[in-house]
């Protein structure tokens, strides 16, 4: 790992803690940089115009493709509202500029904010700086964020207690500010991006959960140590004496990796929170181990399941959950949409949606999940990461490949130089070619499994996007069957 730096890669602009409170924010003016479809820009206007500020947006995007956020704000009074572009102006007058997470560092509007001095903020910096660190926990990594982020919330309110889930996940915690309550628990996802700029020396939570990392967002980020780097800020020493690093077993956290003054829990293998037979061994605060039973839901299934309950487990026990709590949560947890989600059986065929696969490790996790054999709708549109591992591991499985959307031809050869035969290989332009090719091969007992291993912004807004359209072929599929197909030689 490298030391993580103040300085965003291709601009000065440095990132600062808030020179306010929450109640201190009457008059002050903030320019919104870069509003965002997910939830996460419109709370955050809520909040800052909810106590006096005044408020402006500056979007990239046309105001057409920002209607759902826009909406939210219906009837809120912004000062300026720049589309389609930035404007040097609406920096004129200004105190703090909030950056979104999505703004790339390589935008020059940000060189002009570091030039002119004012005051950068993130909505995630200000998040953790005004939530009380000692019930926050947060949780980073490159896969599995968003399922141990709901898993270890429904852990706690099945054990009786308060609890807010936010941050990358989708909205902002911004607003449980405005309903102060000490005995409420915040659990809090943070992306790369996010944990990128979080200001250095600024406000850590006491529970810090990486949950995983391999090289992902090179292409965002610039290279893998700054990748690594930014997970790394979030470890950062917090105010809390009984802080706490909740980390896995393997590469790249070794006894080198640094986690100033924080007790380091290792989940997995050898790990002082581990799972054998059916049962949890989960380090608690004050080092003792918790047997909780491990009966998981077909959502915490295989390995990558069981790594994520044990992060779950592990950040809720500190967080004060109960074993039967956390065991009942870990029996009834229904999954995330589009996380290997299961949409069921046609004539035999299943059909699983694992849309929010935006890295190779993801798809390969996936692809261990099951032994049935399985017709894999892999692509979209390349980050930069390495794709041999991948070739490797698929060459292993019983698998037929169909490679789709922009990285279909750099994936072809990938899997092909990985030993796969071409014989198991299909090149298509987009899902739905993909998908038409895989339903002629699929027979009873085996899986159609989208799980792409790239980001969907080639053919799609988001992986939401591209999971909903998976489905609706699914659906159109089982819809259209002619009731003759269904005794067709054994083929389904
Ligand atoms: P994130 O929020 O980090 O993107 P999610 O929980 O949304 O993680 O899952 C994203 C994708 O990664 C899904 O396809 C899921 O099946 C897969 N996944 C979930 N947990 C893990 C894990 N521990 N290791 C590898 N892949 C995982």
């Amino acid at each position: 790992m490298t030391g993580s730096t103040d300085i965003v890669e291709g601009c000065d602009l440095q990132f600062q803690p808030p020179d306010r409170t929450p109640d201190q924010l009457d008059g002050l003016r903030v320019l919104v940089l870069g509003l965002g479809r997910h939830g996460g820009g419109t709370d955050l206007i809520l909040f800052l115009v909810s106590h006096g500020a005044t408020v402006s947006i500056s979007e990239d995007a046309p105001e057409k493709q920002l209607a759902t956020s826009l909406a939210k704000l219906e009837g809120i009074d912004l000062h300026r509202k720049t589309f389609g572009g930035h404007c040097s102006e609406d920096l004129d007058a200004c105190d703090w500029v909030v950056v979104n997470p999505a703004i790339k560092p390589s935008t020059p509007f940000l060189e002009e904010i570091a030039a002119r001095g004012l005051r950068a903020v993130t909505e995630m910096g200000l998040a953790l700086s005004w939530l009380p660190s000692k019930h926050l926990a947060a949780i980073t990594g490159t896969n599995g964020k968003s399922t141990t982020c709901v898993l270890a919330g429904r852990m706690l309110e099945e054990s009786g207690k308060r609890v807010s889930v936010g941050g990358n996940l989708g909205g902002s915690l911004l607003a449980e500010l405005d309903r102060p309550d000490p005995q409420r628990r915040y659990v809090v996802e943070i992306s790369s991006f996010q944990a990128e700029r979080l200001e250095q020396g600024g406000s850590r939570p006491r529970i810090v959960s990486v949950t995983n990392l391999s090289p992902d967002h090179l292409d965002w980020h610039g290279n893998e140590s700054r990748y690594f780097a930014a997970k790394q800020r979030l470890l950062e020493p917090s105010k809390e004496v009984d802080a706490v690093a909740i980390l896995p077993t393997g590469a790249p956290f070794g006894t080198g990796f640094s986690c100033p003054h924080r007790k380091v829990i290792r989940c997995g293998d050898e790990g002082e929170s581990r799972q054998e037979d059916g049962v949890l061994s989960v380090s608690s605060p004050d080092g003792e181990k918790i047997s909780i039973p491990y009966h998981p839901s077909l959502a915490l299934e295989g390995p990558a399941g069981s790594m994520n309950a044990l992060h779950a487990a592990t950040i809720a026990t500190h967080l004060g959950a109960t074993v039967e709590g956390i065991s009942h949560a870990i029996e009834t947890f229904p999954g995330l949409p589009h996380r290997y989600q299961d949409l069921g059986e046609i004539d035999g065929v299943r059909f699983i949606d694992d849309s929010k696969a935006t890295s190779p490790e993801s798809a390969s996790a996936a692809l261990a999940r099951s032994d049935a054999p399985v017709h894999w709708l892999c692509g979209g549109k390349p980050k930069g990461s390495d794709l041999v591992a991948l070739a490797d591991f698929a060459r292993e499985r019983n698998l037929h490949a169909y490679c789709f959307g922009a990285v279909q031809q750099q994936l072809y050869e990938a899997l092909i130089q990985g030993g796969l035969g071409d014989d198991r290989l299909q090149r298509h332009p987009d899902l739905e070619t993909a998908f038409a090719a895989a339903l002629k091969c699929a027979r009873t007992g085996e899986v159609v499994l989208l799980s792409p291993g790239f980001a969907s912004f080639d053919q799609y807004s988001c992986f939401e996007e591209r999971g909903d359209h998976f489905q609706q072929l699914v659906e159109g599929w089982n819809k259209s069957r002619a009731p003759s197909c269904a005794g067709d030689g054994g083929h389904r």
